[in-house]
């Protein structure tokens, strides 16, 4: 039986991306019998070599304290799922959704963002790194895998979703893909949903794993709002609850209350403001997808609680002090002897430095101290510098 393609656009608002019209790839090429092209986009971020390894990447906690913890992966389909149910709900464009959120982390080091700060040190007479702006780099030119372009060749949509933030000199340099930054304008709905739905994400898990490693304990978050009001909540209703179901149910009711706000503050705004099409869109003064002020609040409440008590907690201070040492003893070494790297990343840094000197080297060998896992950058940490350093 021969049936017409589904029209990858059906359903969705006047406001969403629509494959219609998409600024497109930067390389032509021509449309797929059956896949539409952000689900396309979708399928090559996932077969890609850069998300597999986001397995192997620390999110808070480094890869082998536990088996339980985030990594890199899990809070990338985290984010996804959390997205996706917006998404649907305010027909913007789902697989668009879909593939901004698994590859927005693919440029991030490993060791979390202890690894992207030292990596910026290492960077700074060369450019500096940026982990965001890396994760448009990996899709735009390091995964090598097609015959007729570099990278992976995304749709401008994608690529624009992916870009969270960038400094004015990066934006400068970037093109059309900068030119938002420079003249304060938008992204797509579905590029700002993807960014709350990023921090929604992280701010939950990581409540959930800084309790299961014993970084922050229950008596203290029932301080912090959002969680207090939930898990009393759900201590009234089960009084004979198991405590490992009691912190799941308080995260799933936190999760849930503040989803619902962001979708129906996003429903609101939608209603007064009527963008006819996403370019409407991205001429707004601010963006369209938002919390209401008095949840916003209690959200901001909790990140800032968590910088303090999680992220600046000693044993994660501590992590990241060695993790520091790993990565710019890997710089320090790769950059002195590019031949050292694996052979495509030592081919690389050779035409970069032919091209630009010193700062083309500097680039290949961040490129290649990014992609690694943890585990990798250990085990090249302790071949090539010392043995016996511990994580
Ligand atoms: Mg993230």
């Amino acid at each position: 039986m021969n049936r017409a393609a589904v029209n990858p656009d059906a359903g969705l608002a006047c406001y969403a991306a629509l494959q219609a019209s998409s600024r497109g790839r930067r390389h032509h090429e021509p449309s797929h019998p059956y896949r539409g092209e952000f689900q396309r986009d979708r399928d090559r971020i996932v077969h890609s070599s850069a998300f597999r390894r986001l397995v192997y990447k620390t999110q808070v906690f480094v890869n082998h304290e536990g088996d339980l913890y985030r990594t890199r992966l899990t809070h990338s389909l985290e984010v996804s799922q959390i997205a996706r149910t917006v998404a649907r709900q305010l027909g913007l464009n789902e697989q668009l959704v879909e593939a901004i959120c698994l590859a927005h982390d693919l440029g991030h080091t490993p060791f979390g963002h202890a690894g992207q700060d030292t990596l910026n040190k290492c960077m700074r007479d060369y450019g500096g790194f940026e982990h965001n702006l890396q994760s448009l780099r990996v899709v735009d030119e390091l995964e090598d895998k097609y015959a007729s372009f570099p990278g992976l060749n995304l749709c401008f949509e994608t690529r624009e979703g992916i870009l969270k933030h960038c400094s004015s000199r990066n934006a400068r340099k970037l093109g059309e893909m900068g030119k938002r930054f420079l003249d304060g304008e938008q992204p797509g709905l579905e590029a700002q949903l993807v960014n709350l739905a990023d921090a929604v994400a992280y701010n939950h898990h990581d409540v959930d794993d800084g309790i299961r490693a014993g970084l922050l304990t229950v008596e203290e978050l029932c301080s912090v709002r959002l969680f207090g009001d939930q898990h009393e909540g759900v201590r009234k209703a089960y009084p004979d609850i198991s405590e490992r179901a009691l912190i799941h149910e308080t995260v799933r009711g936190m999760i849930n209350l503040i989803v619902t706000d962001l979708l129906d503050c996003t429903r609101v705004s939608l209603d007064k403001v009527q963008p006819v099409d996403i370019d409407a869109v991205r001429k707004l003064p601010k963006p369209l997808v938002s919390f209401s002020d008095a949840v916003f609040e209690q959200h901001q409440a909790l990140k800032s609680y968590l910088h303090k008590k999680l992220y600046r907690h000693p044993r994660v201070m501590e992590m990241s002090h060695r993790a520091d040492k790993v990565v710019a003893g890997l710089f320090a070494v790769y950059f002195s002897d590019p031949g050292s790297m694996s052979s495509e990343h030592a081919v690389r840094a050779a035409a970069y430095a032919a091209e630009q000197g010193d700062a083309g080297r500097a680039r290949a060998v961040a490129d290649y101290v990014a992609g690694m896992t943890d585990r990798y950058a250990l085990s090249a940490y302790h071949r090539l510098v010392d043995a016996s350093l511990e994580l």
